[in-house]
């Protein structure tokens, strides 16, 4: 159906309206004309007929027929008006304007009778005689106190039509131009009743396209002025909703992207509703980008898949380790769920996934770490029980060998009281750090630099090992100084050990902006560039063998490592095979 403006459904509505009410007026004030016409000009003619009359009755003796045929004529041209006497026997005795011997008798004309009664007969008929439509007034004629007859005067109609005609004319002219003006208020009005209601249109729009700030301007028409209110309420209404639907969404992304765990939600047809940062980082890929894409596209490792067809085919939660393969290898703990509106309505999946990789290496680096701990054990025990075995089985008798054993015995007790002593010694530092019962105060470090060297001098004397120290007398740090200085006697230690008899240990510290830096420096064999990075790892010797025979359990790097975090520094080491090997030790200035 077409639509119209309603300007264009108001304004002929109006205009009808308009045009009925003027054609009504207009016919009621011609026709009222009209009657009020008609009066007046049979008042009129009674009055011309009355004076005739008048006349008539001053006139003694009374007119015989040819005068009054004569006063007929005479006073009818005068007055521009048809006289008739007619007598009281019907006879026409006088006429203005015929010969009243050709008249027939008027005994039966109504406006005769009428007079003859002693009224005004008045009667509008078409006259045989002239040939025309004609008003007639009659009066009563009395002569010397008796009725004679009656005295009749008459006008066309033709000249009362053509006066009432133009009469017609100038109403109907007036209530032209009443209509026109009725048309044009009725446009001027319909337009302004759909005006505000195509502003109220714009605004609704405006609404809708999310331009909720600006509001309607309140019409003083009561029901635009409410549809205005009600729209501005709405646009209110909306605006809160929306600002509480993006504070929630704001919310739900603030939580999923600071999750640790990765969170992928599916449509009941396996799209992807969201994946949070960590789901991307795990996965690989771009979160935004996967958005609304089957997961079965987006997701590349062949074990997740696996899971999630099962989660997606499954009503129940299942939860599984699996393998990812895109970033290096990743063990991740995924869990998959249905997700459900509040009715309880399958809307898809939600798969958590749970980054387990660090923690099964722990797991892995705890059970490593007891089985380097019973291997490092068991190796000094085996040869103790060994040889108190031969000792008990008889060597004891034989004091030479006896004492050998023995010392062996002593020499591998003081391994494993050595392989003790240091685990002692990570654990109460792991301890001592995580509860924070490490203190550290501004101490010179040259001082404890130089009982660590102290401490080693004897050894590297043996081997005629000569250790120099470089150190401003003024370099302070914040240390422990006990715990410092086991650090560089593990440093110094290994250093003198790894060296050559005869050779050189540097031993330096200086400040390097806010840290200190204190290196240990050999010319040993060097450590192998692929074993740099294990290096600091309990129980990791480059070259076993020969790490036992110069003796050491393994842990003196570890311990280092951890002293040096005790620190809030740390320990970094260079090496270039067959040349030189570098520990660096960092701290914080004092
Ligand atoms: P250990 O007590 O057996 O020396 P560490 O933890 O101190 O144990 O050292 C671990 C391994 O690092 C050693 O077994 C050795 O192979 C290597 N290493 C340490 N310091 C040096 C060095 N200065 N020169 C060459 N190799 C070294």
């Amino acid at each position: 159906m077409a639509r119209l403006p309603l300007v264009w459904r108001l304004f002929p509505a109006f205009l009808l309206i308009a045009c009925l009410c003027l054609a009504a007026g207009t016919w009621y004030t011609a026709s009222s004309w009209r009657n009020f016409y008609l009066a007046e000009t049979a008042d009129d003619l009674a009055n011309r007929a009355r004076l005739v009359e008048a006349h008539l009755q001053e006139i003694r003796p009374a007119p015989d027929d040819r005068q009054l045929h004569e006063i007929c004529r005479k006073s009818g041209r005068l007055i521009s008006t048809r006289l008739t006497v007619i007598l009281a026997s019907g006879q026409v005795a006088g006429d203005s304007q015929e010969d009243p011997g050709r008249m027939d008798n008027h005994a039966d004309r109504p406006e005769f009778r009428e007079a003859m009664e002693g009224r005004v007969g008045v009667s509008t008929r078409f006259s045989f005689t002239v040939g025309h439509n004609m008003m007639y007034v009659a009066v009563p004629w009395r002569q010397s106190g008796s009725l004679r007859g009656v005295v009749r005067a008459a006008l066309p109609m033709k000249a009362i039509d053509g006066a009432i005609w133009s009469l017609y004319q100038k109403v109907a002219l007036g209530g032209l131009g009443m209509a026109l003006l009725a048309a044009l208020l009725s446009f001027f009005i319909a337009r302004r009743l759909s005006g505000p209601l195509h502003d109220l249109q714009r605004g609704a729009l405006r609404f809708a396209r999310g331009d909720l700030e600006r509001k309607l301007p309140v019409y003083h028409t009561a029901e635009l002025a409410g549809l205005a209110e009600a729209l501005n309420y709405m646009a209110d209404r909306l605006q809160s909703q929306i600002q509480a639907l993006s504070r929630q969404g704001m919310e739900q992304e603030a939580i999923l992207s600071s999750m640790t765990e990765g969170v992928l939600a599916l449509d009941a047809a396996g799209r992807v509703i969201i994946i949070n940062k960590a789901g991307g980082a795990l996965l690989g890929l771009d979160p935004q980008a996967a958005q609304n894409l089957p997961v079965q596209e987006v997701v590349q490792e062949p074990e997740l898949k696996w899971f999630i067809n099962r989660t997606l085919s499954n009503p129940d939660a299942v939860e599984e380790e699996v393998a990812l393969a895109s970033d290096g290898r990743k063990i991740v703990k995924a869990h998959g769920t249905s997700l459900r509106d509040p009715q309880g309505m399958v809307l898809g999946t939600l798969v958590v996934l749970h980054d387990v990789t660090r923690l099964r290496q722990l797991e892995q680096t705890r059970r490593d770490f007891v089985a380097n701990v019973s291997h490092e054990l068991k190796t000094p025990i085996t040869s103790i029980k060994g040889f108190v075995e031969t000792l008990l089985a008889g060597a004891l008798k034989e004091p030479d060998h006896a004492r050998n054993f023995l010392s062996i015995i002593a020499k591998q007790t003081e391994r494993l009281q050595e392989i003790i002593d240091d685990l002692l010694t990570l654990s109460r530092l792991e301890q001592d750090v995580e509860r924070r019962q490490i203190f550290l105060s501004g101490h010179r470090v040259k001082e404890i630099m130089q009982s660590a060297i102290q401490i080693c001098e004897a050894k590297a004397a043996a081997k005629e090992i000569e250790i120099q120290l470089t150190c401003p007398d003024d370099l302070r740090a914040r240390v422990n100084p006990p715990l410092l200085e086991q650090a560089l006697v593990n440093l110094v230690d290994n250093a003198v050990k790894f060296s050559e008899p005869g050779g050189v240990v540097q031993v330096e510290a200086r400040r390097e902006g806010p840290r200190v830096v204190m290196r240990v420096r050999d010319q040993g064999p060097g450590i192998p560039p692929e074993h740099l990075p294990r290096i600091f790892e309990r129980f990791y010797r480059v070259d076993a063998g020969r790490s036992r025979k110069v003796g050491g359990s393994g842990l003196g790097l570890a311990i280092v490592k951890h002293i040096a975090r005790a620190h809030v520094g740390r320990v970094t080491v260079a090496s270039t095979p067959g040349k030189e090997t570098v520990f660096s030790l960092e701290v914080q200035v004092d």
